[in-house]
């Protein structure tokens, strides 16, 4: 059986990440690696959206890059700038097709579809592939979008909308997004945050469709694409392995207040290149530990409050816009933190610490 250096399980976006970084800064000239993949080909099935806080590798993957949002409640509209921090969304597909091509290129680089073809047994694993399945009252983020071509211009294309809370929330956290590529094209997404258990929230295409008609006004369309997602708000458990290390959404990258991972797993990439000569020896690399204290009060409170957040997220983005960006994608100063912390309801917060 084959032996490599390096194995990546799960070429997803993490997997893809880790070997395009290790392969573009020339770690793998005198070093072998076996990525294991089972899906059969790779198409666009994901839109990854953050604010730039850092750099990335994959400028050229950008569909679109926005410096204004909006975010509302019923009756109730800020207006926001982010020219500081574009937010900018990457079209999975030019991501897969441009690593994909790069890394064919590297003969010390294979594919397999199951980790039983090769032998693992002296090399480092870089592991993206959740094994448990113990979900039992976790909170998902969970949502479907379609990317829309209307038949007239309605989109004012400079300006993203990241929350409509003007919506039906079930009990539940709901909210829409949409983010206008073209003035007649956008991604309308319908997302909640809840324990997956209740199937009557789950049709979400009628959602969208209401939600075009009645919000948007939008009566002629054609779908280009859809995409459909769950992204877990808690830490997914793995089994150890001495020689293994986690990486993306297993790895922690996962920001569990907001669902926001592809800047993390990009940072995270970034530190297993930097240290790779020494990789069982470092530190993980890890969100802030702060962060992970912050989301786990904010998700007690979501769980209790859910009828609260629309105006609980919308009071947040009162505090200065990009003190709540660095905050929501791991950048922020204690300053910056104060400031947030002072927009939330203190009493609900303090409860939720103690219980
Ligand atoms: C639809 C969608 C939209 C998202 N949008 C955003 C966003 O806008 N912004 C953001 O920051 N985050 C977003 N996320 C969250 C996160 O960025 C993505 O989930 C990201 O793809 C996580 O990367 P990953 O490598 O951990 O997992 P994945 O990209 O899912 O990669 C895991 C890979 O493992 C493979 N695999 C499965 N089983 C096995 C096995 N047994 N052996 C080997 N391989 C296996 C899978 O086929 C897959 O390719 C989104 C998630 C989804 C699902």
């Amino acid at each position: 059986m084959k032996e490599f250096d390096y194995v990546i399980i799960g070429g997803g976006c993490a997997g893809l990440s880790l070997a395009y970084e290790l392969e573009i800064h020339n770690n793998l000239i005198d070093k072998k690696l076996a990525i294991i993949e089972p899906r059969e080909d790779y198409k666009r099935d994901k839109s990854w959206s953050f604010w730039r806080v850092t750099s990335h590798n994959f400028n050229d993957c950008i569909k679109k890059s926005w410096k204004n949002f909006t975010i509302n409640i019923s009756n109730k509209t800020k207006h926001l700038e982010c020219s500081k921090t574009p937010y900018q969304t990457i079209d999975s597909g030019l991501f897969y097709e441009k690593i994909m091509n790069r890394l064919k290129l590297n003969k010390n680089i294979f594919f397999f579809k199951n980790i039983n073809e090769i032998n693992t047994k002296n090399s480092i694993l870089f592991n993206s592939v959740s094994k448990i399945a113990d979900n039992d009252q976790k909170l998902w983020q969970h949502f479907y979008g379609i990317e829309i071509e209307a038949d007239k211009n309605i989109f004012d294309d400079e300006i993203f909308n990241l929350m409509d809370f003007d919506c039906d929330q079930k009990n539940k956290v709901h909210f829409f997004y949409t983010l206008p590529f073209s003035k007649n094209q956008a991604l309308v997404e319908t997302t909640w945050i809840s324990e997956l258990n209740d199937k009557s929230i789950m049709n979400y295409e009628e959602q969208i469709k209401n939600y075009l008609k009645d919000h948007l006004k939008i009566k002629k369309y054609k779908i280009n694409y859809s995409e459909k997602g769950a992204i877990p708000l808690f830490q997914l458990n793995n089994f150890k392995k001495l020689n293994q290390i986690d990486i993306g959404t297993v790895g922690g990258m996962t920001r569990l207040s907001t669902g926001y991972t592809f800047l993390n797993i990009q940072e995270q990439c970034k530190y297993i290149r930097e240290n790779i000569q020494n990789i069982q020896k470092v530190k993980l690399f890890q969100i802030n530990k702060k962060y992970k204290f912050f989301d786990e009060i904010f998700l007690k409170v979501l769980k209790k409050n859910p009828e609260k957040m629309p105006n609980i997220f919308y009071k947040m983005f009162e505090s200065k816009t990009e003190a709540v960006i660095n905050f929501l994608s791991n950048k922020s100063n204690l300053l910056e933190d104060l400031l947030i912390v002072n927009r939330m309801p203190k009493w609900i917060f303090i409860k939720a610490l103690f219980n």
